[in-house]
């Protein structure tokens, strides 16, 4: 099977992965090689190849010239494979143990070829299906404080820093945010989905203009504040992890964004379980999860912080400020992303996995309400301890 020029783009098939693996050496010589398309994401083809034995394994990501989940209708640029394995092999030199190994990438391929995580299990998988992750708030507390602080201003020589806000720029998946996380779900939009059911919870939402401004401030934030280089596609599907081990895939969002952006998104996801959960103790569980992320996030930032050669680091206060606005920020990007998954384009198997419909609806009202009431009082906060008190006492 020819895997023709390597400079040339065509879109993998199993047949072909296996070819490209072949050529590229990466199995010993003589092996039987199997392959299967993994992908259950939006965007792309995911290759799982492994050999006659099951010893060795491996990974080929490959990005579509459009979005699986649309289909030709939307072309989306191929590089977004090069700012994902870019993105990877920069966090790689930040927090080695919590991404995947990048073994190979071909950027006219579109490809990643990187380390198989198939024994682990999907964040939103395991979460839906009462696994326990004790290790997991720790290290995205520590993901994101790390890959953030060294990447922002506070780390990083002036120049440095505005060459990776170049290399990184990523419009046209920042274009997918901005429509589908902060524009769509507030306005009676196309793009949006849900069950006619919530169309009267939709229309409360497109004319709450208190509420709208506020969201407006929140975009204003995402499209022009360069902090720090964000993952961008923070979710529990974007994480693999078991009791001990955590990984985190799928930057192809990554861009230069507000810090609170990737917290934000990452509480929305566990929160879709505490709304869903009947059993009390699951749902302590997944609060002391956001709880502790938030702790782990604002002590390890601020010890990275006493390395920080800016001046102005060492002036009182100051640090103070940015952890309270990435704090107040990230509760309404909270809300942005819990009502994005429930009247916008692209859903959640927490929520969509409700079969007992009157039970997904109720669900999603309160997705929909929290989401709400996060973005417009998230000012009023200035402590994790009271949004977990909020939420107990939430009605
Ligand atoms: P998309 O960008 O299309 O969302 P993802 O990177 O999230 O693609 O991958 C989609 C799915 O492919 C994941 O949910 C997971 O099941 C599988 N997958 C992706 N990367 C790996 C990996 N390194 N090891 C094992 N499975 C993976
Ligand atoms: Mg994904
Ligand atoms: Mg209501
Ligand atoms: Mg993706």
């Amino acid at each position: 099977m020819a895997i023709t020029q390597s400079n040339i783009y065509e879109s993998l098939t199993e047949q072909t992965a296996i070819a490209l693996a072949i050529k590229l050496r990466i199995f010993e010589e003589g092996k039987v090689l199997y392959c299967k398309e993994i992908g259950d994401g939006n965007l792309n083809l995911v290759f799982h190849i492994y050999d006659q034995d099951e010893e060795k394994s491996i990974i080929i990501k490959q990005a579509l010239p459009y979005a699986k989940v649309v289909g030709k209708s939307m072309p989306l640029t191929l590089q977004r494979a090069t700012i994902e394995s870019n993105a990877l092999k920069l966090q790689a030199s930040i927090v080695p143990d919590l991404v995947p190994k990048v073994y190979y990438t071909d950027e006219s391929l579109a490809i990643t070829i990187m380390e198989d995580l198939s024994h682990l299990t999907i964040v939103r998988s395991g979460l839906i299906d009462n696994f326990d992750f004790p290790i997991l708030s720790k290290h995205i507390g520590e993901f994101i404080a790390k890959t953030l602080y060294h990447t922002s201003d506070y780390a990083l020589h002036p120049f440095k820093k505005k060459e990776l806000v170049r290399q990184f720029s990523n419009p046209e998946l920042c274009k997918i945010t901005e429509d589908l996380v902060f524009t769509d779900p507030f306005f009676n939009s196309e793009s949006n989905d849900f069950e006619e059911e919530l169309l009267p919870d939709a229309v409360e939402i497109w004319q709450d203009f208190k509420l709208k401004l506020e969201v407006a401030k929140l975009k204003k934030s995402f499209l022009t504040e360069a902090e720090a280089l964000l993952h961008g596609d923070l979710h529990t599907g974007s994480i693999f992890a078991d009791i001990e081990t955590t990984k985190v895939i799928d930057p192809e969002f990554s861009f230069y964004g507000p810090i609170g952006f990737d917290i934000g998104q990452f509480f929305a996801n566990l929160l879709f379980q505490y709304i869903t959960s009947k059993e009390e103790s699951k749902k302590e569980k997944i609060l002391s999860y956001i709880e502790n992320t938030w702790h782990v996030f604002s002590a390890t930032f601020s010890e990275l912080w006493k390395e920080s050669l800016d001046s102005y680091t060492k002036v009182e206060g100051y640090l103070e400020y940015i952890l309270d606005k990435s704090f107040k920020d990230s509760l309404g990007f909270t809300g942005c992303e819990l009502i994005r998954r429930t009247i916008g384009l692209s859903h959640v198997k927490d929520l969509d996995g409700i079969e007992h419909y009157d039970e997904r609806i109720q669900a999603k009202r309160r997705t929909l309400d929290i989401g709400s009431f996060l973005i417009k009082e998230r000012k009023q906060f200035s402590s994790i301890d009271e949004v977990i008190f909020s939420l107990k006492t939430f009605s």
